[in-house]
């Protein structure tokens, strides 16, 4: 379906970002990867699918990388057809104890890097007539939870940007969505479930049990593979006409 395609996943080096980078080169298109995980292991699972893999080391906080990025992009492939930004951070304090460098590094890596490489995509997607933007937000971007003030503003404002971003190319073959997903397995996870082990003084299969038990009555892992057959929707003829919409896909969390 994405033959000839190319696909910019940002924080493509573990968890849901290489999960959609999959998914999307299962479907033929050459990628892009990103972020600061394991390269050279990333690059060889999405190669192994048959596709062509390119690497670009850009800070998603920094404005100029993110502009180097998709210029490299651009000369490398053509054009960049699908563009996920995927790549965030978590910091979990309350407000007043909450550091400001923390916050102001969520709200560029989680939020602003968006506007940044959609602002430098959109043109040659609208000249082509073609593309699919997919923010990966979560469902804290449509609920809140204590202690993550940040992330909580950062993947709102994501959630905003994509409705904006839809309506800006509703008549055109450009479409842009947000996946939000619930609990997902990754590093990021795995940190809140370590930060429970160390504070409660618990197992490891507790803790994540515990943190399930608080917000996901499925009691399951939302899994990178799922999140990547999402993306695969959104890039699918059907999709066609999907416009602005927030998904979540999070075991039943926003549904209470
Ligand atoms: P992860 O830690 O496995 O992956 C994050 C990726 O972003 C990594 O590749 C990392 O190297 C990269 N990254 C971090 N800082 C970067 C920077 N400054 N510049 C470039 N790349 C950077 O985490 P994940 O859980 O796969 O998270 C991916 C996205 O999914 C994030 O936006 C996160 O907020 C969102 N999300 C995760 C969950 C979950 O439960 N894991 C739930 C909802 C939403």
């Amino acid at each position: 379906m994405l033959n000839g395609k190319t696909a910019l996943v940002t924080g493509s080096t573990s968890g849901i970002g290489l999960g959609i980078a999959k998914a999307l080169a299962r479907q033929g298109a050459n990628v892009m990867l990103n972020g600061f995980g394991e390269v050279e292991a990333a690059k060889a699972e999405v190669a192994a699918l048959g596709v062509k893999v390119s690497y670009h080391r850009a800070d998603m906080s920094k404005p100029a990388e993110i502009e180097d990025m998709m210029k490299a992009a651009a000369a490398e492939f053509g054009r960049v057809d699908v563009l996920v930004n995927n790549a965030g951070i978590q910091h979990v304090a309350n407000i007043e104890d909450f550091p400001v460098d923390r916050w102001d590094a969520i709200i560029a890596i989680n939020l602003s890097s968006a506007f940044h490489t959609t602002r430098l995509a959109l043109p040659a997607m609208k000249a082509a007539n073609w593309g699919r933007i997919i923010n990966v937000a979560s469902v804290h971007g449509l609920v809140a939870s204590a202690q993550k003030s940040a992330y909580v503003a950062a993947k709102h404002g994501i959630v905003g940007l994509t409705k904006v971003t839809a309506l800006e190319t509703a008549t055109t073959g450009v479409t842009c969505n947000a996946i939000c997903p619930g609990w997902v397995l990754t590093p990021l996870v795995q940190k809140q479930v370590d930060a429970k082990v160390a504070a409660l003084g618990i197992s490891n299969e507790e803790a994540t049990r515990r943190l399930l038990g608080e917000k996901e009555p499925s009691m399951q892992f939302t899994t990178p593979e799922e999140l990547g057959e999402l993306a695969v929707f959104f890039c699918s003829p059907a999709a066609n006409n999907v416009r602005g919409v927030a998904w979540n896909m999070d075991g039943g969390w926003v549904a209470q």
